[in-house]
């Protein structure tokens, strides 16, 4: 069963061996195990609903309180304390576009704020329902999720938008084929919130954002429905599939949605290369994606990540001698690991890996085959899972990202983990923060940091350091010209830095575009704008 305040299916673990603890212990101090608020004691308390019956709105607090919260740490904090702002109304669950519209129609009458629902996956706030506001509905799309079409020909696939990472691929693998969207919430989340978010899988490199993805699809609004054929390509005036890439459901519901797929890769693996230190791999990455060289995945972790990615394998005594021996190489602590992948045609995947090995050694790379390679794609989509035992451990955890052009990369990564690592020196307490380089692009990359502290005991106080940290993190991404997210989304909690980025006009512009499509506001306010 999905776990309620945390992470994933409730039967799978992620323990940290006792070397990894210790690890923990050295970078953040001692921290302490506290415990979360049951759910039987936080359903009594949730209040009633605001809303008139209907028949497609199911109103049981347990589904409230499922709907409440998404992945970020500020939901994660007021989900194990119990101090949730505040809950749905109710919770709709359309099994068709005919619901769909009843259900907006309802919202309309009763003057409900709507919010559409993936897999709740957000980490920016995008599906929390606000205190003080207006009966709010959420709409769980999750009965939406079959695969309605496949055009072998043209390599098109329709899908319901509500349908989950590994529903959608097992519709596709039967006949052959793949979307290739990977995001680290694979498990839990959807086509629709990939699209409304502007999400970016693991090998993008390779199969494409989900703007590279997405071809057409439908909507329903309040204002009625806007039906987005897919094209390849048109110059038929601006593309309206950009309004609703990021819409964020501020402009109605995406219901179904046309994908480009690819027949399945004939192979695919995954190398570990490790580099003297963080500037030789950036170098290697930037010539890697700047010489064309077919791979589907770069991930360049710097020194702090790489160390910690050693101490975290559970691979406790092999870990002595990796380190050795990485030394004895001349891989001392400034070591940086790049983990690439080949995707594709037998044929060209030993060629492409073989090109890519060629460019890291010119740039001090020693290749160490696919062991680590390997253990990176069965752990893939269970690292999230590793929140759920930090947190048990006594420990905070949250991450954030920017994308930036290569000439600002090195001092942006710096500036971010600098403002991350000193944020909490007010309060006496350790931050430890590391980066990597994933997503990558000719122009430059995404810089993607994790930062991990010591849970207080006091929600109010966790809850702080966390707004410091994000704050100072924000600020400095803004001031090195970076973007506010370059996968997460903006949702409520960056909604504040925004306009910095599209200017006055930009805003208003999506302000008048929001109106055009939902003249009340009822769809997700606040979120985005
Ligand atoms: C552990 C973890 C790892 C993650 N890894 C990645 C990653 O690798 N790459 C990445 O890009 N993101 C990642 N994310 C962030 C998150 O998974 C993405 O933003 C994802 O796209 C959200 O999808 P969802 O279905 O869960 O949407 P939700 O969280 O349910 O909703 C997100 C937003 O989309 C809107 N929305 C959802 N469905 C629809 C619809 N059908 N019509 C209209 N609006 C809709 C919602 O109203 C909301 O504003 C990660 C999150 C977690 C917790």
């Amino acid at each position: 069963m999905r776990r309620w305040n945390g992470w994933g299916d409730d039967s799978i673990h992620y323990p940290l061996s006792e070397i990894a603890q210790q690890y923990l212990k050295e970078r953040l101090g001692e921290a302490q195990s506290i415990a979360d608020m049951p759910i039987e004691a936080l359903l009594p308390q949730i209040p009633k609903s605001r809303l008139p019956k209907h028949p497609l709105v199911n109103y049981d607090p347990r589904q409230r309180l499922l709907h409440a919260c998404g992945q970020s740490l500020p939901d994660w904090i007021a989900l194990r304390s119990g101090r949730i702002a505040a809950y749905p109304d109710g919770v709709a669950y359309p099994a068709s576009e005919v619901e769909v519209r009843q259900v907006l129609a309802y919202a309309q009458q009763v003057g409900a704020a709507v919010i559409p629902y993936g897999g709740g996956t957000s980490v920016v706030g995008h599906i929390n329902p606000l205190p003080d506001s207006a009966p709010t509905l959420t709409v769980d799309l999750s009965r939406l999720n079959k695969l309605l079409h496949l055009d072998p020909v043209s390599q098109l696939a329709e899908f319901e938008a509500g349908v989950k990472g590994p529903d959608l691929e097992s519709q596709l693998n039967a006949q052959g084929y793949t979307l290739g969207h990977f995001p680290q919430s694979f498990e839990l989340s959807t086509l629709g919130g990939w699209i409304a978010t502007r999400s970016s899988g693991q090998q993008s490199l390779y199969y494409g954002r989900i703007e590279a993805l997405f071809a057409g699809g439908h909507l329903e609004t309040p204002r009625g429905n806007l039906d987005l054929p897919s094209f390849p390509a048109s110059a038929a005036g601006p593309d309206l599939r950009h309004l609703i890439l990021g819409s964020e459901g501020r402009l109605g519901i995406l219901t179904r949605a046309v994908v480009r797929i690819r027949p399945l890769p004939e192979a695919e693996h995954f190398y570990g290369v490790f580099f003297p230190h963080w500037e030789g791999g950036i170098q290697a990455v930037r010539a890697l994606v700047q010489e064309g060289i077919g791979l589907s995945m770069l991930r360049l972790s710097n020194a702090e990540e790489t160390q910690s990615i050693l101490a975290l394998s559970g691979k406790d005594r092999l870990l002595p001698w990796i380190e050795r021996g990485l030394s004895w190489l001349g891989y001392h602590s400034t070591r940086c690991l790049l983990i690439f992948g080949v995707t594709g045609r037998k044929a060209s995947v030993g060629r492409n890996a073989r090109q890519a090995i060629a460019i890291c050694r010119r740039w001090g790379g020693l290749f160490t085959g696919s062991i680590i390679g390997k253990q990176w794609r069965k752990s893939r989509f269970l690292t999230p899972y590793l929140r759920n035992t930090l947190w048990e451990l006594g420990y905070a955890t949250d991450t954030l990202e920017t994308a930036v052009p290569w000439f600002k990369i090195e001092e942006t990564a710096q500036a971010i983990l600098n403002a991350l690592s000193n944020g909490l020196q007010g309060s006496d307490e350790r931050v430890w923060a590391f980066a990597h380089l994933s997503h990558v692009y000719r122009d430059g990359a995404s810089i993607y940091a994790t930062y991990l502290f010591r849970r207080s005991g006091d929600p109010y106080t966790d809850l702080a350091r966390w707004q410091t940290l994000k704050k100072a993190a924000s600020q400095a991404i803004l001031a090195q010209g970076g973007t506010i997210s370059h996968q997460h989304g903006v949702g409520l909690d960056h909604a504040p830095y925004l306009t910095n980025e599209k200017g006055e006009l930009g805003m208003t512009t999506l302000r008048a575009i929001c109106q055009a499509f939902d003249p009340q506001g009822i769809l997700n306010p606040s979120k985005l704008i």
